[in-house]
């Protein structure tokens, strides 16, 4: 199973170690000589328990976890996970309770419209006025103190937006942090948040499988309403089996964390992601011909959405990359321009290709 040497952007679902594609390419049959396919093994059997405990043991080690965080597998994608962070964390105030959300871009914008729903919401800070352009600074945050809980997106993936600071905030209000399009690319201290979630498609593994990362004390919070199945608690105590889990996608994200593993560890990643964004944003920055919009200090690492000076050459300009085995470069719809995605699965030698492309479209 063999396929021409591409380097692929995609935002997600977005590449994949290749490694990986090929060992579960070479396990998709007979898995360890079991017979079956993962696809096809009873998630309580003693096969896929073995990947399912492999898997979350692997992800505790690379994220340095403390033993008193839960790691939930779940559905329901980040979006999914924007309502089933209120319906589990509201009941800590009394209703309605208060969340407090930074507004910084896309995918916080969804949160605080999916939270509105169960909660109320208050936006603390908003960067709609620069075009989402930089995290306003916490010194302007309108911090609500008994809030339920602050929601902040710690990547946001559309805008291209990182943060690059831990808030700080009262012992009592935890922070809830949706690091989907990140998580696994940098050093993270886990302490410091309440919640952690992430859909796996952009930087774990397949569409289907959402990880939350949970202190102990927050499972007890739940409102009424809650759902069984997006019931943190209930699907703690079942040790993610409360229902049947997306067992091909947790087996496939328990081959990245190994496949992470070997590479050197999330610090290793981290060093790499730093150099492959520095060459990006180097060349894009090198003149006026491709332009991106973000603050330097919140510049993300692992999605760069650039415009062309001359927007009338998008077409040209995608052309040419897809005629190169550049993929998926195209900005997502409610902005435009160009985005390029470089996750921990993209090697520097994408990158580079991408950067000799665009020296090379803009004449340089
Ligand atoms: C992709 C993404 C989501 C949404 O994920 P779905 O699985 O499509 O629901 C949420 N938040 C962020 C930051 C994302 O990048």
């Amino acid at each position: 199973m063999n396929r021409t040497p591409i380097f692929n952007f995609s935002a997600g679902p977005a590449v994949l170690p290749r490694e990986v594609l090929q060992q579960a390419a070479a396990e998709m049959l007979d898995w360890h000589g079991s017979g079956m396919s993962v696809m096809e093994m009873s998630h309580r059997g003693p096969e896929f328990i073995s990947i399912y405990k492999q898997a979350v043991a692997d992800f505790r080690e690379l994220l340095n976890v403390p033993a008193n965080y839960r790691i939930l597998f779940l559905q329901g994608g980040g979006l999914g996970e924007n309502s089933i962070v209120p319906l589990n964390l509201a009941g800590r105030r009394a209703q309605p309770a208060t969340i407090d959300f930074v507004h910084t871009g896309s995918w916080s914008g969804k949160s605080i419209k999916e939270a509105a729903r169960y909660a109320n919401v208050n936006v603390a800070a908003s960067a709609k006025d620069i075009g989402f352009t930089a995290v306003p600074p916490q010194e302007i945050w309108k911090l609500t103190p008994d809030a339920a809980y602050l929601h902040i997106c710690t990547n946001e993936t559309i805008d291209g937006v990182e943060y690059n600071f831990v808030p700080e905030v009262s012992a009592d209000v935890p922070i809830v942090a949706d690091m989907s399009s990140h998580i696994l690319s940098r050093a993270v201290d886990v302490s410091k948040y309440g919640v952690i979630f992430a859909g796996a498609q952009k930087n774990i593994g397949p569409a289907g499988l959402t990880l939350v990362i949970v202190r102990e004390d927050l499972l007890e919070h739940a409102l009424p309403i809650c759902p069984g199945a997006f019931n943190w608690k209930t699907v703690d105590e079942h040790e993610s089996m409360f229902n049947t889990p997306p067992t091909y996608a947790i087996y496939i994200a328990g081959l990245v964390f190994d496949w992470l593993k070997r590479q050197g560890g999330v610090a290793a990643m981290e060093q790499r992601n730093i150099e492959k964004a520095r060459l990006l944003y180097e060349a894009l920055d090198a003149d006026d011909f491709y332009q991106n919009r973000v603050a330097k200090e919140n510049r993300s690492r692992m999605n760069v959405p650039f415009y062309l000076r001359d927007e009338s050459l998008n077409e040209k300009f995608l052309a040419g990359a897809k005629a190169r085995g550049l993929l998926q470069l195209k900005g997502h719809k409610s902005v435009g321009g160009m985005r390029a995605s470089i996750y921990n699965a993209m090697p520097v030698e994408g990158v580079r290709a991408l950067v000799d492309y665009l020296n090379e479209f803009a004449g340089r």
